[in-house]
């Protein structure tokens, strides 16, 4: 701000010292000069007083040796011409002290004794003592002239300095007629008293020279004065005296006659009356001449005075300009702090306080008009700003339609982007509400039926279960669609999503407003209904839902016919788990399918029995993955033509801990519920591929792969990776899988097989004849090998199905294989019905395999092969090695 009244002040001040310095400078001058002026006129006083003391001192001599009494003299002409020489020599004293001739005191004082010691009898000394005041006299000129010459230099070099320079040159020939005058008063003097020989004709001549001087000065001075110049006045009054009129009268009466005849001492009396007058009239000369020197000093007085006058007036004159100067630049810079700088400032400090937030304040617009602009911008965009920060306020508090609804008017140009801006992100965070409200629903419900689903049923149960106030039992109903699959399959996808839509809400009229009803997934609802008073009560409710869910669907035409299966689970007051109870009435489900479909299963103790059994078991498998419990046991499988061993199945064994071997009837069917039964194949599968590494001659090796590892995801790769791993040629590997497996899902199952087949391994088709026993089927299916069921081999009156298959195997150009071959017969009749292959006890057990072998069996068949476990639960392989 400041620089704003600093810049112009600077400047004049900067200008103002210049000329402040040169008027002081001038003024300093025009005082030096006035100092050298005094010392001028001084000395030029001096100098007169000298001359005087000579004049009276030689007119006292003059007098003594004329032998006038100086009292008579002085009564006659009024003239005490002792009392002016010793007033004169008063003065010189007082001037010398002073001047640069105060040194030469001592030379005065011998001087003046010298005229003292006058005697009338020596006259030489008279003009010795006037010789020696004459030289003094001259040096004081001298040192006048130099000084003057001195003053005019200085002088000359300051400005307006013209009326001072010629006052000095009036003063300077004043001085000149000071000294004329008074030598001239002398020289008549001398004249008349009639100086003998040289010293009068000298007199004469000097009365004459002085008189051409005197008159010189006098025609210098009126030429250059200025009429009110008290020099020219003074010379004026001057020129009046009869004096000089008379000198001159003198000078040229001398000079006529060829010089002046002294006065002869004797004659003095006669003409002392010319005398007197000569006397008074060089004495009232030299006085009156006295007054032009001092006049023409007070005018040099006044010169000097105007000057220092100018120049100090000067000075002010520019001070008193640098001070309005310096004024004005302030008043100037209040005026540009006022307009500028304060608006300037405020907008600076709105713009600060809206940076830090603060959309309240409004910036006063004032001032010039950029920063007025300024200023009505910035408070138009911190309005907008607030404005929309009570709709972000808004929209963070959730009130999305303030913002959108809101009024908006009065914005700018900001606002309007803000505004764009604002609307976004209200829109975005309804789309974002809305999202999540949709998600929340689709996490909860299903997408299908609407229903609630799998996650939200089972909350609603943990409730149900956990809660303090229940009053009697929650009952659990687990419905499974039997059959579905087959709507799927052959009505479509389509048909099967309105037949579940339908279910769904046929279960919610069955079950009453109070239940819940919800899918689990696929064909699988769930139904909890809290405070059941009976057992009997959510039976009802299960032959309720079986009754709603049988009633004909009509789809595109089609009527379809649906049925339920409903397990049942009641918590009993047990303290049991929402997730135990859904299990339990998931088992009790499939018993009730087990039990022909159509029909209510209540969890009973023996299932729960079972279901502890089953967790049991599935956490011994899980640890026998772990610890490497499982054994892969090879059976053999031998060429009709030949009985030699063309292959072999892997079969696998549980070394369990306590219980000893165990066999894959006792937990294979219960590995298939689960993926536990995936991770026992992979291993399978591994500890194949290891073993036809390890036996790069040996025949090819059968591995069971249950229809849950058929369809999945990994399938083909769990087969594929272990033989690349061991670099064993995939022919040397055959999957077996079931018929039924197979077609549970054939467009999955026959994809992955075909995977398979392609890259060279070999798929039979196990148990073949025990599922849909439809031959058209085997058209269809990517194998290579049929294996009949070992219920044919035994049974005499399958020799037409086993003769059927054979045919069709021919016609598809497959294998067949026989197993469960146990005696010679069976080896002839199966080779008579034309079965490639056969597999049994007759030719050799499974055994662990290093002793699997071609047993060429001689051993009766039908012995007792298997030994029941105590419970009955474990069968056993009794290696034939060792019986
Ligand atoms: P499967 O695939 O039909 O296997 C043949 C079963 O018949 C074997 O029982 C075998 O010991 C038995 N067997 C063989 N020859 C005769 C015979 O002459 N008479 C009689 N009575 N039985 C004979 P195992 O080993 O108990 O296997 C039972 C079932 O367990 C197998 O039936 C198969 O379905 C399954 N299984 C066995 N090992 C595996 C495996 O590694 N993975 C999978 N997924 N399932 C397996
Ligand atoms: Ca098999
Ligand atoms: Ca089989």
């Amino acid at each position: 701000m400041l620089v704003f009244a600093g810049v112009p002040l600077a400047a004049g001040v900067a200008f103002g010292y210049q000329e402040i310095d040169g008027a002081l400078a001038e003024r300093t001058e025009a005082a030096q000069i006035q100092e050298q002026v005094d010392e001028l006129i001084q000395l030029t006083e001096l100098r007169a007083s000298l001359i005087d003391e000579r004049n009276y001192a030689s007119a006292v001599t003059a007098l003594s040796l004329t032998g006038f009494d100086p009292g008579l003299v002085n009564l006659v002409t009024g003239v005490d011409v002792e009392n002016e020489r010793d007033g004169s020599a008063a003065r010189v004293d007082e001037l010398i002290v002073d001047s640069a001739f105060a040194p030469e005191m001592d030379r005065l004082q011998e001087i003046r004794a010298i005229a003292d010691a006058f005697d009338i009898l020596d006259e030489s000394d008279l003009s010795e003592a006037g010789r020696l005041y004459t030289e003094f006299e001259l040096e004081i000129g001298a040192a006048v002239d130099a000084r003057l010459d001195e003053l005019l230099d200085d002088a000359g070099r300051i400005s307006s300095t013209g009326e001072l320079i010629n006052a000095l040159r009036i003063f300077t020939a004043a001085t000149s007629f000071r000294a004329a005058t008074s030598n001239a008063s002398t020289a008549a003097l001398a004249t008349y008293f009639g100086l003998p020989g040289l010293e009068g004709r000298t007199a004469v001549a000097e009365l004459t020279g002085e008189m051409y001087r005197a008159s010189r000065d006098v025609s210098l001075i009126r030429r250059i004065a200025d009429a009110d110049s008290a020099a020219l006045n003074q010379l004026e009054t001057f020129l009046e005296l009869p004096s000089f009129e008379r000198f001159g009268t003198v000078a040229t009466d001398i000079t006529n006659a060829g010089g002046v005849e002294p006065i002869a001492l004797e004659d003095v009396t006669d003409r002392i009356d010319e005398l007197l007058a000569v006397f008074s009239d060089g004495n009232a000369a030299v006085a009156s001449s006295f007054d032009v020197v001092t006049a023409a000093g007070s005018d040099v007085d006044g010169a000097v005075d105007a000057l220092r006058e100018r120049a100090q007036s000067g000075a002010m004159r520019v001070a008193i300009s640098v001070i309005i100067g310096a004024l004005v630049a302030i008043g100037l810079s209040f005026v540009l702090i006022r307009v500028i700088v304060r608006p300037l400032d405020r907008l600076a400090e709105g713009a600060q306080r809206i940076r830090d937030g603060d959309l309240d304040q409004r910036i006063p617009d004032d001032g010039p008009v950029e920063i007025r602009g300024a200023a009505l911008a910035l408070n138009e965009a911190t309005s907008s700003l607030e404005h929309f920060r009570h709709q972000t306020d808004a929209l963070a508090r959730g009130e999305v339609s303030a913002v959108v609804d809101g009024d908006d008017s009065q914005v700018g140009a900001l606002g309007e982007s803000i505004r764009a801006a604002v609307d976004t992100l209200a829109e975005s965070i309804s789309a974002r509400d809305e999202l999540r409200e949709q998600l929340l629903h689709e996490a909860s419900h299903d997408g299908l039926t609407q229903l609630a689903n799998r996650r939200a049923s089972l909350d609603k149960l943990r409730a149900a279960v956990a809660s303090p106030w229940k009053r009697g039992n929650t009952a659990v109903l687990f419905v499974d669609l039997d059959g579905f699959k087959s709507i799927n399959d052959h009505h479509g996808h389509r048909a099967g999503d309105v037949a579940l839509r339908i279910v769904a809400s046929r279960l919610g009229s069955a079950v009453g407003a109070d239940a819940h009803v919800g899918r689990l997934g696929g064909d699988e609802f769930i139904v909890i209904i809290e405070e059941v008073p009976t057992p009997a009560v959510a039976v009802q409710v299960g032959e309720r839902i079986i009754e709603a869910v049988c009633v004909p669907i009509d789809v595109a035409g089609t009527s379809l016919a649906l049925s339920a299966s409903v397990g049942v689970s009641l918590d009993d007051g047990r303290g049991v788990t929402a997730q135990a109870m859904l299990h339990e009435a998931d088992v009790a489900v499939y018993e009730a399918k087990r039990a022909g479909s159509g029909i209510v299963r209540v969890c009973d103790e023996a299932m729960r029995t079972e279901i502890e059994r089953s967790a049991r078991l599935e956490s011994e498998l899980r640890r026998a993955l772990r610890s490497d419990e499982f054994e892969l046991w090879l059976q053999p499988v031998v060429d009709v033509d030949g009985l030699v061993e063309s292959s072999r199945e892997a079969l696998i064994r549980w070394r369990h801990p306590e219980r000893g071997l165990v066999m894959p009837g006792d937990f294979i069917e219960f590995a298939e519920r689960s993926d536990l039964i995936i991770d026992i194949d992979r291993w399978v599968l591994l500890d194949a591929a290891r073993v036809l590494a390890a036996d790069p001659g040996g025949t090819s090796i059968a591995v069971n792969v249950s229809g849950r590892h058929l369809t999945s995801e990994s399938f083909v790769h769990d087969v594929i990776a272990p033989l690349r791993a061991h670099d064993v040629d995939p022919s040397r590997i055959i999957v077996e899988v079931t018929e039924s497996s197979v077609l549970d899902d054939l467009g999955r199952a026959a994809d992955h097989l075909d995977q398979l087949r392609e890259l060279g391994v070999l798929v039979a088709i196990d148990d073949f004849g025990t599922g849909y026993a439809s031959l058209s089927y085997l058209r269809q299916l990517p194998v290579d090998i049929i294996k009949i069921d070992r219920s044919f081999t035994r049974d005499e009156g399958s020799q037409s199905l086993v003769s059927m298959v054979v045919e069709t195997a021919r016609l598809l150009d497959l294998t067949v294989t026989a197993e469960g071959v146990e005696d010679e017969q069976q080896v002839e009749t199966l080779r008579r019905l034309g079965v490639d292959r056969l597999q049994g006890y007759h030719f050799g057990r499974p055994r662990p395999p290093a002793q699997a072998q071609v047993t060429a069996d001689s051993r009766p068949a039908g012995s007792v092969d298997t030994l029941l476990a105590p419970e009955g639960a474990v069968a056993i392989d009794a290696p034939v090695a060792r019986g």
